[in-house]
């Protein structure tokens, strides 16, 4: 089928910005851009406009997902992809995104932005919040039975911040059920920590598959904001039309180049070694504490915990704890000193927990200590 038939009429219909950039080369005598003559910063060329998909990063891109250079589009960095898909598919007031919460935020942001409705198959803390596969099924199924609102699925795999990974044959599953009615977005911010295959092979047999990859996490580089959608060119080229029109600025382009050389690929290995490993330690430092009732360990960069209810102290009104939450206390504690974790005041599926990123081992120590003061004073 053709992708444009799932997208709003509007995008299709748009004729969209032809940038200066676009409509020539830059090459020559550039005076088609209103850019000024020269650089007042000599070394960076910044007077002009930057190419709005430089043809060497796609490039570069490309081969390190194993996709063609028009399977791809670079963006700031995956949320900007979620923010695209939802503009291009989602009508407001009509239609809706599936999410499959606890998960990732920005999905339901980009829904609320564009008055899309948000229908949810929730995870279950029974089950350490393992996507439940087959209520997904159905809710697909549902939809197309009633008024086929779903445009977006959205997964994520692994799953932040419950850490769990999509099986391949339930991607399929889900591919096959959504064919023709849905655009299945399969982010894979924190691929490369887990062992499993990306899915941006199937990209090739699924007109209605997006992939998310980014720079951000596994490429230590969050502060180039640079992440990449892998599709078939029909689906690249609506997001191209609402895509602003120079989204990627000069040095990003040069930083994101350089990050990718072939020389750094053994560094980013070195990386990727090196937070397996602290991982480890991580969980040797919470395991036994009697004051945390459950460790997620999941397939990423990054560790669920649950805060015993039981052995919290109440919010204790002089420590200033805003909300009733178990994992409050923990976590003021921490920040007061230093750590910082991540709480979800906003998210009730997950009171009580909290979610905490693997660092240096100097910084586990440091989390360390925290935890055996505060077991101390419990
Ligand atoms: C961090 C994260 C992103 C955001 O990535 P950026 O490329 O930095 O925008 C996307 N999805 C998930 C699940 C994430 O955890």
């Amino acid at each position: 089928m053709n992708i444009e038939a799932l997208a709003r009429p509007e995008i299709v219909a748009l004729r969209p910005y032809s940038s200066a950039r676009k409509e020539a080369p830059a090459r020559g005598i550039m005076l088609n851009a209103n850019e000024a003559p020269r650089s007042l910063l000599a070394e960076a060329g910044l007077n002009r406009y930057p190419d709005p998909q430089p043809q060497a990063l796609v490039e570069r891109l490309a081969a390190l997902y194993g996709t063609r250079a028009d399977q791809v589009l670079v963006t700031r960095g995956s949320d900007e992809g979620i923010d695209l898909l939802t503009r291009v598919f989602c009508r407001a007031g009509r239609d809706a995104v599936l999410l499959c919460p606890p998960t990732f935020g920005m999905y339901r942001i980009a829904a609320a932005t564009q008055g899309a409705a948000i229908v949810s198959v929730p995870r279950s803390p029974a089950n350490a919040f393992r996507l439940d596969g087959q209520a997904l099924l159905d809710a697909l199924a549902a939809d197309r039975r009633g008024d086929g609102r779903i445009k977006l699925v959205f997964l994520t795999s692994p799953n932040s911040p419950t850490g769990d990974g999509i099986e391949q044959a339930l991607l399929l599953e889900i591919l096959e059920q959504a064919r023709g009615c849905a655009v299945v977005v399969m982010d894979e911010a924190y691929a490369e920590f887990c062992g499993r295959p990306s899915s941006v092979g199937l990209v090739g047999e699924y007109e209605n598959l997006a992939v998310l990859r980014t720079l951000s996490k596994a490429w230590a580089a969050a502060g180039l904001r640079c992440g990449t959608v892998l599709a078939q060119p029909d689906l690249i080229a609506l997001l191209q039309r609402v895509i602003a029109p120079y989204p990627l600025p000069s040095p990003v382009i040069a930083l994101a180049l350089r990050t990718l050389q072939d020389d750094m690929l053994d560094r980013q290995r070195r990386l990727l070694a090196e937070v397996s490993s602290n991982k480890q330690n991580l969980l040797a430092a919470l395991a036994g504490r009697p004051f945390l009732s459950e460790v997620i360990p999941g397939e990423a960069n990054f560790v669920l915990v649950r805060v015993n209810a039981e052995t919290a102290p109440g919010p204790d009104p002089a420590a200033g704890a805003r909300t009733d939450d178990p994992a409050e206390p923990l976590l003021t504690f921490c920040a007061e000193r230093g750590v910082i974790l991540r709480g979800f005041p906003t998210e009730p599926l997950l009171r009580g927990y909290l979610r905490i990123t693997v660092g240096t081992r100097e910084e586990i120590a440091a989390l360390s200590t925290l935890l055996d003061q505060w077991g101390q004073r419990l």
